[in-house]
């Protein structure tokens, strides 16, 4: 007896709060997947990469693009980053495109701004906080704050009537009968509601300033790589600073799995619905895999096929190997080593090109990371029921860009980057907690479309600069992971 009560009220407690038990069972068992694959050693080659890698691939932004030396990067390094911001920028269209298509978050209530008590803002306002942003003029505030247009709403007419307005109070006269018969005025006020005008005026918001400093580093790592000898010790530098950051964070990567369950409980008890919530996310889910396999089975294919006139399917095969190992790890950076291997032994690409395309591609091109970025952004909109307009758009897909190409190679750093993009339109960035429960799956598949994209960009830059490349002068020195 006592045993089939304990069961009926746990299958009671199940019912009530299913979607918070299977969210957390789902979370753990992704957080131990993970880990399980992170942690086992995948092949000799990706064991050996995490020791000998090449600078470059363990270099962040600054000291990555600090390495690269100045004749490579002339016209293939013009054509190469080009090609990677496009082709991205390309990713982030089809993202909002998608997004805007299924519509994970629900459908908006057209509600305005003023009834729900949101911020209105003009479209110019996030653009210009954006430019406004991309240069700050002190880097040590930047890493505290960020510019965010302030809007304050002006009351311009009165609220009750005045002297001014006199005739919009009408008074009705009537009898009303309560114990006995007595006249009674109505007054009605017929005084429109104040009009509220929402005055911009550029301001500070706490929040860093991301965007500044992906920037700042990007432009002081160009700098740098054109000093050459005379900038190598702050070069060596940046890469001790980037390794010593990343051994923490490798350290804290232990306990990720017992703060996310928390914080998805805790937002999963706050919620109204869980149900349709978790709905919500599913659709969410699927809208991000849509978009990747639009970008990486159609667009990046054909756009190889239409540049080299060859077959992309046999490109493609050529590199699964790659593929399989960006899922399991869910790190670009780590695959690095194979995607090399397999451009050099099975589509035979130039080292010299393969040695500067990948690692660049490594640091700056996450097409698969801005898409989501992309998506998750205006999904985040949709369930707050906030209306993005054209210019918060644009914003969207200009910082999903830059935020894709500050996200390091490493598992769910498109999480952490995915600040720039919410505040750059003034969303809220707590949510950021409700895509964290599927985003373990939707990091594998994203950094398989970042992979894929760096490797077809090889096979591209192969081609068209085959000719500054014709000669082997055989003189290089091999890189550890080539070797
Ligand atoms: N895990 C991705 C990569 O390594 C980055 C991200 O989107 O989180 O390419």
């Amino acid at each position: 007896m006592v045993l089939g009560a304990i069961l009926a009220r746990g299958r009671d407690v199940c019912k009530r709060n299913g979607l918070l038990i299977l969210s957390v069972l789902s979370v753990t068992v992704g957080c131990l997947l993970g880990f399980f694959l992170r942690t086992r050693r995948l092949s000799p080659q990706v064991s050996r990469a995490g020791h000998h890698g090449a600078p470059s691939q363990r270099a962040g932004l600054m000291s990555g693009l600090a390495s690269l030396d100045a004749k490579t990067s002339s016209r293939l390094g013009i054509l190469t980053v080009a090609y990677y911001l496009w082709t991205t920028f390309v990713a982030v269209i089809v993202g909002i495109i998608m997004v805007s298509i299924i519509h994970p978050g629900g459908a908006a209530q057209k509600e305005t701004t003023e009834q729900s008590g949101k911020p209105i803002m003009s479209s110019a306002d996030p653009l210009l906080d954006l430019i406004r942003n991309m240069f700050p003029a002190n880097l040590v505030e930047a890493t505290f704050k960020q510019y965010r247009t302030k809007t304050t709403p002006v009351i311009k007419s009165p609220k009750v009537a005045s002297e001014e307005a006199p005739s919009r109070r009408i008074l009705i006269y009537g009898v009303q009968e309560e114990n006995g018969s007595h006249v009674q005025n109505f007054a009605l006020d017929l005084t429109p509601p104040p009009e509220v005008v929402y005055k911009s005026e550029p301001g500070t918001s706490d929040g860093m300033n991301v965007l500044g400093i992906v920037i700042f580093s990007a432009t002081m790592g160009i700098m740098l790589g054109r000093m050459g000898d005379s900038g190598a010790p702050l070069v060596s530098f940046c890469q001790c600073l980037n390794e010593s950051v990343m051994k923490i964070v490798a350290v804290a990567v232990w306990y990720f799995p017992f703060g996310i369950v928390f914080l998805i409980a805790g937002k999963i008890l706050e919620m109204d619905n869980p149900t349709t919530v978790g709905k919500k996310l599913g659709f969410y889910a699927v809208t991000v895999v849509c978009g990747l396999v639009v970008h990486g089975l159609f667009i990046l294919p054909l756009l190889y096929f239409f540049i080299t006139k060859k077959n992309p399917i046999v490109f493609i095969r050529g590199i699964l190997q790659a593929l399989l190992i960006a899922l399991a790890t869910s790190s670009s950076s780590a695959t690095l080593p194979i995607t090399f291997k397999c451009l050099l032994e099975n589509n035979h690409i130039d080292r010299r090109i393969a040695r500067f395309v990948l690692p660049v591609g490594a640091t700056i091109n996450m097409d698969g990371t801005a898409l989501y970025e992309a998506v998750a952004a205006i999904f985040i909109a949709q369930v707050n029921n906030y209306e993005l307009d054209f210019g918060q758009i644009i914003t969207i897909s200009i910082t999903a860009t830059a935020a894709s190409i500050g996200a390091a190679g490493i598992p769910q750093a498109g999480l952490v980057t995915m600040v720039i993009v919410l505040t750059s339109v003034g969303l809220p960035t707590d949510d950021i907690t409700l895509i964290i429960a599927v985003d373990w799956a939707l990091d594998r598949f994203r950094t398989m479309i970042n992979v894929l994209g760096d490797a077809l960009a090889a096979g591209i830059m192969a081609h068209v600069c085959r000719k500054d490349f014709a000669q082997d002068t055989g003189a290089e020195k091999l890189l550890p992971c080539e070797t």
